[in-house]
């Protein structure tokens, strides 16, 4: 009912619970993370990504010596959360390695996740053993006869191997899962249904775990996918409402994928989660300009301190930290 065309009169009150319902579930705080890009290998055709392999740019993987590096810019600037990014489980970028930039990651950060391909759930198990707090995975359309035009070939054209993902790696210890759909790709509101059916029945099977919601728009890539379904801000704010008035204590999160004055406003109006001076290609963080395309163009390159100000300014606290290293480990150690 809140996305449908008759809610549209009532924006501005749908717009005012949504912000009260974030204050109360989360105060006055703007959680903050930093995507981390390891590889852009990958052996899938999704038609939208600038990664596909049929993407003609450099590949690359960062050795863990890079790794480092990286993750120790993205301290210095602040972060103790960090997301790892990979593609498609590949020779190049497997299981294996990524495990070792896990434990890289969790050495230095305080909470550690990972968004890259669906794995069984012994492989989530060793990921949470190694300090991976958080498992992020797309549906992108629950549309079934869309998904299959959408993911040309490779192991995501399974879409049900991808629907049951987030569950394997609650079942395996993963404390929280991150769902989403990729809007542009399919029609808004049948994923935004299917999307609200598949958090409440993981966090009905699943209630020692948590999940976040994070609704990314197509922005232009390599292979300039056109968004057969494209979504205006207005009606990205409308979602945002809705599912936070639906399920009030689940953090959404926005990425740099939108522009800098539409963050702004969402801050807190139903958002709770945001990333902040991502680079969205592999060693990004270390180069002045990115020297190769990411997988998607950036909307917001605001610097850290920038967006900060702006929070503060907006009467929003900035939160680096919201989960101690002490916990994870205590977890792992009862689990042992
Ligand atoms: S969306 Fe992910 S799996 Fe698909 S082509 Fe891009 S990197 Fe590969």
């Amino acid at each position: 009912m809140l996305l449908s065309p008759a809610a549209l009169p009532f924006m501005e009150a749908v717009a005012q619970r949504a912000r009260a319902l974030t204050l109360r579930h989360f105060g006055r705080t703007i959680s903050l993370y930093a995507p981390l890009y390891l590889s852009n290998y990958c052996t899938n055709g999704c038609a939208y990504c600038g990664f596909a392999s049929d993407r003609v740019q450099p590949r690359r993987r960062l050795e863990p010596p890079e790794v480092e590096e990286e993750l120790a810019m993205l301290k210095g600037m602040g972060f103790e959360e960090v997301l790892l990014l990979t593609g498609e489980r590949t020779t190049q970028a497997g299981f294996d390695y990524l495990l070792e930039c896990v434990s890289l990651a969790a050495r230095r950060f305080h909470c550690v996740g990972v968004e890259a391909f669906p794995m069984d759930t012994g492989e989530y198990a060793l990921l949470a053993d190694a300090g991976c707090s958080g498992v992020t995975l797309y549906q992108e359309t629950y549309d079934p006869r869309r998904y299959g035009r959408l993911h040309r070939w490779g192991p995501k054209k399974d879409y049900l191997a991808r629907l049951d993902a987030p569950a394997r790696a609650m079942d395996a210890g993963i404390r929280t899962v991150g769902l989403g759909v990729l809007l542009g790709l399919s029609d808004p509101t049948f994923d935004a249904v299917c999307l609200l059916r598949h958090a409440a029945h993981l966090r009905r099977i699943h209630w020692k775990s948590g999940i976040t919601l994070s609704f990314p728009r197509l922005r232009p890539q390599a292979g300039n996918f056109v968004p057969p379904f494209p979504v205006d801000e207005a009606w990205l704010a409308r979602l945002v409402f809705a599912f936070r008035i639906v399920l009030p204590d689940v953090p959404i999160l926005l990425s740099t994928r939108e522009r800098p004055d539409f963050r702004d406003g969402m801050a807190g109006l139903g958002i709770s989660k945001m990333s902040a001076g991502s680079r969205t290609s592999v060693g990004g963080y270390g180069e002045a300009e990115p020297a190769t395309d990411g997988q998607f163009q950036v909307g917001d390159r605001r610097g850290v301190p920038e967006f900060c100000s702006m929070l503060r300014n907006r009467g929003l606290d900035p939160v680096f930290k919201n989960w101690d290293s002490v916990f994870r480990d205590a977890e792992g150690d009862a689990h042992g």
